[in-house]
Formats: structure tokens, sequence, C-alpha cells
């Protein structure tokens, strides 16, 4: 039986088919439709053997006599009764049975008999060909189930987790079970008799409209006598409180068939789910946002180079739409520019160092040719196999433009007209042509006589200096150095010193040769700048890609794992809690990373709000403690404190819940269960000190300096769990408040970080 698209028949009927008891139906000429599990193993048939099967050729000749009257008078009464019968097996043996035929009306008005029996002895033919009696026990390894035989089909109806109404034309409710009480909020005798139409509910369609009468579900079986199965909708109770639930509903007829005389529903409590669904759709669709809107191109591929996704700004960049990227591999998009090397985003990665980095020239499907940076991952398995690899890239071409104008200015510069002059033994100017003198901002005249220290930055004349005493034993010297100008603005020069002798071979004094290096040296400056910055963004960038594809692996398997078992099988109502909370705790660990993802990209690009308004500082701390407190249980004792004037602060509320909510959590997820953390606030006159300290791990020396980088995390947290996000956002969030944050740590005895921030911020 297929319990995956289970609706509520076949729910019933999988629940027969797991009763011991054996359960047929058939329809009046003896055509068996169905029988259940215990049915066949008695009778010795193969589930697919049924229907071929006619239960009146299974009786013995006796038995088939009684039963012909007994059927008869079911029919016409159109009622149930009990009989005690002798059948066939396949074997040929007999069994007797004893049990309960009852007349069900079909949706098409025809009839078809529903029989539960239990077996009270069987012969068995032993090999003589004689037949003897044998005690049931004996054949039937099940025991049969305390009678279902009464009123089976509504002990199984009550005992469903589906609420089931029947209905009259009118739409008045007549029969309903339990689970149809607790999701009605009312009582079986409240119910019975009320118009299902007039319940005080406002009824909505997923997109939130309202249901008119006409178009409820059970309204149209009820006026067209079709069924209807699965819809969904709202249920707005007077209490306010909504409700999803799915729907079915099957006509009834009147015995004869022909005329329709009700309806019976059944209702599935789907709130959860769909408050789920819309979770996991809200974090999915922000999640593709951020990966979407990445101007890099991302990508991920399989060891052999198969492109297994790609975002919209890697399908632009090579102006090929998704479909046709994905399953082939990347090598065919990017080509080399020297053929004989192929791009390879896959040089050797180890789990220690599955980073690769590759800046390439390559020829894009439209011909352009242009030079892409690539930071591929590798990602591996438990046992440390390379299963994927996902690589983020960007044209870097601009940059690599801008390297070799720069290599050609240098070239042009050196081509430039050189200032020229000529200085005596004692470093005194005596000849200084006109470029000279205009690098250093005086006139020629102005210059001769002058000592040539003055030109110098006082930074560099030790270097200078240097220069000169090489220049004078071995003669000549070259080198790069700061000088000053006349009105002692500064610049770059290049100097060139060459030793001048008389003809006696005594030293007579210098030629210098001066080049101002100025532009150069700015380009070059801002070139570094400009790289260091591209690097530290790419790195960041590159690091909640992956960090953000990871991370979110373990909650959507819970979460995938968890709604295909419940999708798939049957729960009892608390294992199917159990799943809800799997599934509930993983949605609020993705909901919490991206928050803080998106928290610190704002934060990068200076987007953080700062809205500071008048706060009762000691009272929102107080509460968030208590907060805490009341989810770490008795694990943990949290203490708060305040010293100092108590007064309204002006402080933005929002930046202060995340400064204490991770340093908080922290304090806890890093000290051992049954220790003491401290909250202290200090009213100063000029600052707030909120300190919070535990009894921790502490955090080792070396890792101090790094620890408000995105993404860092000290080598001693071994298997906590944590992103190495918290401190960053803290540290933006101080920063916001012209704040400062500091920390103190012993290895194995604690930390404590205490963040200041001025009263008069901004
Ligand atoms: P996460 O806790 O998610 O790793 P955080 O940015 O909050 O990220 O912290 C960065 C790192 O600083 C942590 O990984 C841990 O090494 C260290 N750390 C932070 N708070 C504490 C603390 N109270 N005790 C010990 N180590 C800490």
């Amino acid at each position: 039986m297929e319990i995956r698209t289970a609706n509520g028949l076949e729910r019933l009927r999988s629940l027969l088919d797991h009763a011991s008891d054996l359960i047929q139906i058939a329809a009046l000429d003896g055509q068996m439709i169905w029988a259940n599990a215990a049915w066949c193993q008695a009778l010795g048939y193969e589930p697919t053997e049924v229907c071929s099967l006619n239960f009146f050729h299974l009786l013995q000749i006796e038995s088939r006599d009684r039963y012909q009257p007994f059927l008869q008078s079911l029919v016409a009464n159109n009622s149930e009764g009990d009989i005690e019968l002798t059948l066939k097996t396949q074997r040929n043996a007999a069994i007797a049975l004893k049990g309960r035929v009852s007349c069900q009306m079909r949706e098409d008005g025809s009839l078809e008999l529903w029989s539960i029996w239990q077996p009270i002895s069987c012969q068995v033919e032993r090999n003589s060909g004689n037949v003897c009696d044998q005690p049931l026990a004996e054949i039937s390894s099940r025991e049969p189930l305390p009678c279902l035989c009464g009123d089976l089909y509504q002990a199984v109806v009550a005992s469903l987790q589906e609420a089931i109404i029947s209905l009259n034309q009118a739409g008045q409710i007549c029969t309903c079970n339990q689970s149809a009480e607790r999701i009605l909020g009312l009582s079986a005798k409240q119910i019975h008799g009320l118009n299902f139409f007039e319940l005080p509910w406002h009824t909505i369609h997923e997109d939130g409209s309202q249901i008119l009468v006409e178009q409820h579900p059970i309204a149209v079986t009820l006026r067209t006598g079709q069924s209807v199965s699965n819809a969904v909708m709202g249920i707005y109770k007077p209490s306010g409180v909504l409700t999803w639930v799915s729907v079915n509903a099957q006509p009834l007829f009147n015995p004869g068939g022909n005329q329709l005389c009700g309806t019976v529903a059944s209702f599935t409590d789907i709130t959860t789910r769909k408050q789920l669904e819309a979770t996991l759709q809200r974090n999915e669709t922000c999640y593709r946002a951020i990966v979407e809107d990445l101007t890099e191109l991302v990508c991920r591929f399989l060891p052999d180079g198969t492109l297994t996704f790609a975002n919209s700004a890697y399908c632009q960049v090579l102006g090929i739409p998704l479909e046709e990227l994905i399953g082939h591999s990347y090598k065919m998009f990017l080509l080399a520019l020297d053929k004989e090397t192929e791009i390879s985003l896959t040089t050797i990665t180890t789990p220690a160092r599955p980073v690769n980095w590759l800046e390439h020239q390559v020829i894009l499907p439209n011909g352009a040719v242009r030079w892409q940076q690539w930071c591929s991952r590798a990602i591996f398995d438990d046992q440390g196999e390379c299963i994927e690899f996902q690589a983020v890239g960007r044209d870097v071409t601009d940059r690599r433009q801008a390297e070799a104008e720069l290599r050609e200015m240098s070239t042009a510069l050196s081509n430039a007209v050189e200032g020229i002059s000529r200085l005596d033994a004692e470093g005194r100017y005596v000849k200084v042509n006109r470029a000279y003198a205009s690098i250093t901002g005086y006139s020629p005249e102005e210059m001769i006589g002058m000592d040539w220290h003055r030109t110098v930055h006082p930074d560099d004349l030790e270097k200078l200096i240097a220069a000169y005493q090489q220049m004078i034993s071995v003669g000549k010297t070259e080198t790069e150095a700061r000088g000053i100008r006349k009105d002692g603005t500064l610049f770059h020069k290049q100097v060139v010193m060459v030793a001048a002798y008389d003809q006696q071979r005594c030293f007579t004094g210098h030629h210098c040769f001066l080049k101002d290096i100025s532009d150069r040296k700015r380009a070059e400056q801002k070139m570094l700048q400009a790289l260091a910055k591209e690097k530290e963004l790419n790195e960041l960038r590159s690091c909640l890609v992956s960090m953000i594809s990871h991370e979110f692996r373990t909650p959507l398997t819970t979460i995938q794992s968890a709604t295909e078992l419940l999708e798939y099988y049957e729960w009892s109502q608390a294992e199917k809690q159990e799943r809800f909370h799997q599934i509930h705790e993983a949605v609020m660990h993705m909901t919490q990373l991206l928050e803080d993802v998106l928290l610190i990209g704002k934060a990068e690009v200076g987007k953080l709000e700062y809205s500071p308004k008048p706060l009762d500082l000691s009272l929102f701390c107080r509460k968030l403690v208590t907060d805490t407190q009341m989810i770490v249980g008795d694990r943990y004792q949290i203490t708060f404190r305040d010293q100092g004037v108590v007064e309204p602060v002006e402080i933005d509320q929002k930046l202060l819940r995340h400064i204490l909510t991770n340093l908080l959590s922290n304090a806890v997820k890093y000290s051992p269960t049954g220790s003491k953390i401290e909250v202290k606030l200090n009213y100063q006159r000029h600052c707030l000190n909120l300190q919070v300290r535990d009894k921790g791990i502490g955090i080792p020396a070396e890792a101090r300096q790094h620890l408000f980088e995105a993404f860092y995390r000290a080598n001693n947290v071994s298997t906590i769990q944590g992103t190495g996000l918290g401190l960053a956002i803290v540290k933006k969030c101080v920063e916001m408040h012209q704040g400062t944050i500091e920390l103190e740590s012993q290895v194995g005895e604690g930390t404590t970080f205490t963040v200041t921030i001025p009263r008069s911020a901004r």
C-alpha cells in the first residue's frame, strides 16, 4: 500500500492491513475486492491474487448454503450480522472463522460487504490425506487483537489523528470523531446538529483571500457529489488563532445510490508544517539573494569539473543560461589564453589546506579576453575524500591594466628630462639646471652655495648621508628618498650621485641627477592599498560564501530528513512533535546564521544603522540576563550588578542587544556547566563600562589580536560549535558608539570582556 500519498481512506486501509483480524471487502457477487495481510496469510494467498478470487468459491458447501440467505437478509435491511463459516485455504486445508459482515455503500451507490473474521480452529491435511483438527495457536503466530469486530469502522475512525465529520445534505454535522472535537474546539455534544457553514469561523485560501461559502470544499462536494482531496485552507477561530488544515471530502449517497445525502470530510492540522514552510522559504530566499546578488562569480563543481551550481553573475559573464551550464565542465567555457595550460581550479588541496588561489587570463565564450582571479575551496567528506569544489571568481582585468599602465609610466619617466647639478667637495651646490631647481621649488640662483642636506626630508637624511659616503668610496650611487621643497612640501626623488675628480684624481665634489618620482610613488601606494583592500574583501566574501554553504548543510539535512520521515511514515503525536522540534531548532539556527551574516555584510559596507535613544540600561541588561538564565536553566548561574548613578543613557538598543547577547552566549558556550557568569554595569561620569566575566576555557595570548576579525576562532575551542562572527559583530556595534572593547583572559581560568562607551557618543 502506498503510504506516501495516503489520504484518509488509504490510511484507514493501512491501519486495517496491520490488524490481526482477517478483514476482507467483497462485492455482492462474491468477487473479492481487498483483503488485509492477516487474511492472506491465514488463507495462503498472495495479496496480488486476492482480486482474482471469489469468496463463494472459498466456502465449504455447507457454509455456502448458510451464507446465501444470511447475505440476502443483510442486503434487504442494509445492516450487519454475525456468522460462522468454514473456508478452504489455498493448500486445501479448512479454516473455521467467526465474524461480522456489514453492508457498505460505495460512492457509485453499489454495495460492498466488509467482513471481519477471527479464526476459531483449522484442519490441516496430513500426508495420509486425513483431516484432523488443530488448535489455532499452532498455525497462527499472531495474537488476535481484542475484538475489533464490534464497531470496527467507528473504532478506527475514532482513533485517527485526522478529524472526521459527516454532514447531511443541509450541512448539519451528524457525527464526528475525537480529533474533530479537538480541532473544532467543541465537544461532540455541542457539535452534533450544528450547521457546518454557520460555525463562527472565517476561512481563507492559501493566498489569504476569503473562502466564500459556496467555494468551501465541503460545500462543493455537497453540491456536486464530487470528492475533493487535499484542499488547503486557513481557519480563523473566534479567538483569532489561525489554524491551517488540509481537507478531504467524500460524497455519501442513499442506499439506492442515486441521491446525494451528505458528505464525510476529514481535516488534518497542518499549521506547524505551514509555519515551517514559510520560515524555510524566507531563509531560502534570503540565502539565494545573498549568493545571487554577489557581483562575484560563484559556482560549485564536482572534482571532474562538472558544474552543479552557478549564480547569475557567473551565467551573465559567460553569457550562457544556467540550464546549459549545469552538468557540463567549467573547462568547456573558460579557456586559457595559451592553449597548453588548462585552467585548473582543482590544484591539489587537502583538508588542512582546502583553498586554492589562481589568477589567469581567459577567453570567454564571446571571445573577450579577461583576467580572472579565482578562489576555489575543496569540500571533503568525513573520510577526507574531496567531493566537491566551490569557487568564487572575479574579474581583475582593470587592476591588471592599471599595473601595466604603471610599468609604462615608469619607463616614460626614466626618459624624462632630469635635474642636473654640480656640488663642491663640501656638498654645496655650484651649478644647478632649471629642471633641478624647479623640482626642489627654488630658482637656480637661490641654490648656489646651499648645502644639499636642506633639500632632504629629515627622516631620510641618514639614508642619504650613507649613500653620499658610498659615492665617495665607490664613485657612484643611486637611491630613492623623500625630499623637501622650498615651501616645506614633501616629494619623492630618485637620486644618482657621481663623484668628480681633478686631474690628480683628487675628489672635487659630485654630479647629482634628480628625478621627481612622486607620481609613481603615489600610484604605487594607491595600488598597494587597493590590493590590500581587494584582498581583504575577497577573503571576507569567499569566507562568507563558503561559510554559508557549509553551515547551512547540517540544518538543511536535518530538515530534509525530518520532513521525509514525517512524510513517508506514520508517527505517534509525540514522535511527530520531536521531529517538528528538530526542524524548528535547525530553522532557528539557520535564521541566526543569516542574521549574523547580513549584519556583518551591512557593517562591512558601512550600512549599519545607529539611532541612539534614552534607555534604562540597567533594566535592559537585567532583563536580558534573566532571559538568558531562563534559557540555560540551572546549568549556569548568571548574575547582574550595576554601580554608580543609575540614569537613562543615550544608546542604540538594537546594537546593544547584539553586544550583550553575543558576549553572554560566548561566556556560556565556553564555560563548563555549573560555573558562574557575572555581568557588571558601571555608570561613570564620562563613560559606561559593561563587563561580562566567565570562568571558562580562556583565550590563548596569540589569538587575542585576531579575535575580532570575522571568522577567526582560537585553537582551543575543540568541538564547541561556532562561526567566528559574534565578536566581529560586537566590535562593529561598539565602534558605532565610538566605544572600545578590551579583554583579559587566562587559559583555563576564564575571560572578562569590558566594553566602554563614552556617554556623549556622537
Ligand atoms: P564563535 O563563538 O562563533 O566561534 P565569536 O566571534 O563569538 O565566534 O568568537 C570568536 C572566538 O573567540 C571564539 O571562537 C573563541 O575562540 C573565542 N572566544 C570568544 N568568547 C570567548 C570566551 N568567553 N571564552 C573563551 N573563548 C572565547
